[in-house]
């Protein structure tokens, strides 16, 4: 790692520049983002199958979005950061029901997510779910991811910090058996 070559940021790219620098920094010593993360966020959460992470996102839709249709599958995705460079998705379908239009939801959650702190699969959840009311990444769309987790921001920043971390080579942090 040398200075004329700074570390690339892909994850951090919308953030300020005296940010990045700083994360920069972070970056370039050695377990500088591993021990800044793991003091930040200690525990990974326990939500491992994708039926208790059903549950989860579900009871916080219950809390927020009672009305915005059904939840028809919550699922942890192998794939989904690799290939498609996302970190969760949100897919809706109308169905008859009756006299009545329904809307059934399916949300993937990126696998990366399986191990990691509640704070970081908090985070995805209140995105996806606020995919159920607002389309666009507009300001309407975090006022609700806001409304739903006030610290969204922080959050999201610090799942950003990790994705660099593991794209700079760090170890995977929260699994079985590392760290
Ligand atoms: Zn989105």
């Amino acid at each position: 790692m040398s200075a004329s070559a700074p570390i690339a940021l892909p994850y951090l790219a919308a953030y300020p520049q005296a940010l990045q620098a700083q994360v920069r920094q972070l970056l370039a010593q050695p377990q500088g983002a591993q021990e800044w993360l793991l003091r930040r966020h200690p525990k990974a959460h326990a939500l491992r199958t994708d039926k208790a992470l059903f549950a989860y996102v579900d009871a916080l839709k219950t809390s927020f979005l009672r009305k915005a249709g059904t939840l028809h599958k919550v699922v942890y995705d192998n794939k989904l950061h690799v290939v498609r460079n996302a970190l969760g998705t949100h897919t809706r379908r109308s169905v008859v029901q009756g006299s009545r239009l329904n809307t059934r939801h399916e949300i993937r959650i990126a696998a990366l997510f399986r191990q990691a702190p509640e704070a970081f699969l908090r985070m995805i959840t209140v995105h996806e779910l606020a995919h159920l009311r607002e389309q666009d990444h507009d300001k309407a769309f975090y006022a609700l991811c806001t409304h739903m987790e006030p610290d969204y921001h922080q959050y999201e920043f610090e799942v950003r910090l990790y994705l660099s971390h593991v794209e700079a080579g760090g170890a995977r942090l929260w699994g079985e058996g590392s760290v």
